[in-house]
């Protein structure tokens, strides 16, 4: 079955490099990725950005996250503007697959309200244990609004036919997941945050936020593994990798 996948930006977070490959210096402005994927049998989003709050308020939003990470997102790039700018209605999204509950992935769930959530368990487990939710910066006002959540376990093809099937990349958060897609040219992977940047993938650096280093290293192995395979790898937050997506309404061919 063929589908098509569209990317939008859902606004920019500038940061010191040192969050996203640990030690290096300087600073980077990167884009916060959502991807629409259409398949006979449905309307599928990867990720959702960030909550329109952040445009008007981000330190009433997001706290002090708001220093480390500041935004550049304007009205018309949160999930609702992107997709009704492509005559999509967000009503009509029938699944969210979350890479992670981290505000820049699930802030826009909220506005998304039909979709139902495909997370994988741990992830979505670690977002509701105090503990676990204060060491991995979630909070529940981005992804508790009620949707329907289908808590999966590693590999989940959604659709039974191989053309959108989730690849467990934990480490980054306790159950992080990229995305496999199946285009006519090949696979795509949709990182998220098991790979921020190309230099993650060809340096095997790691980020500052990791909740297991080990496990997260082992995914970029995975993601390797994937790419020698001949999978594209598509960077979760790499500006320069961004230049060279087709933004929708072009499709990702
Ligand atoms: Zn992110």
């Amino acid at each position: 079955m063929s589908v098509k996948l569209y990317a939008m930006t859902c606004g920019w977070l500038s940061a010191d490099m040192n969050m996203f490959l640990a030690g290096q210096e300087g600073h980077i402005k990167v884009p916060i990725p959502a991807y629409l994927i259409e398949h006979p049998k449905g309307k599928v989003l990867f990720d959702s950005g960030m909550h329109p709050d952040i445009q008007t308020d981000p330190h009433g939003r997001i706290g002090e996250l708001a220093d480390a990470f500041v935004p550049d997102f304007e009205a018309g790039q949160e999930i609702k503007g992107r997709l009704e700018s492509l005559n999509v209605d967000p009503d009509s999204i029938d699944f969210i697959i979350n890479s992670h509950l981290h505000f820049d992935h699930t802030g826009g769930n909220e506005l998304v309200p039909n979709a139902k959530v495909i997370i994988q368990k741990r992830e979505w487990e670690a977002g509701h244990v105090p503990e676990l939710m204060e060491a991995n910066l979630f909070d529940p006002l981005d992804y508790d609004h009620g949707h329907q959540v289908q808590q999966v376990e590693g590999e989940f093809d959604l659709f039974g036919d191989g053309s959108v099937t989730t690849v467990p990349t934990y480490g980054h958060t306790p159950g992080h997941q990229a995305l496999k897609v199946r285009l006519d040219s090949g696979d795509v992977i949709l990182a998220a945050d098991s790979c921020y940047l190309r230099r993650t993938l060809e340096e095997m650096m790691l980020p500052s936020i990791v909740a297991e280093p080990e496990t997260m290293m082992e995914s970029l192995r995975t993601l390797k593994k994937l790419k020698n395979a001949g999978a594209r790898i598509f960077y979760g937050h790499d500006p320069e990798f961004w230049e060279s997506v087709p933004q929708a309404p072009l499709e990702i061919t």
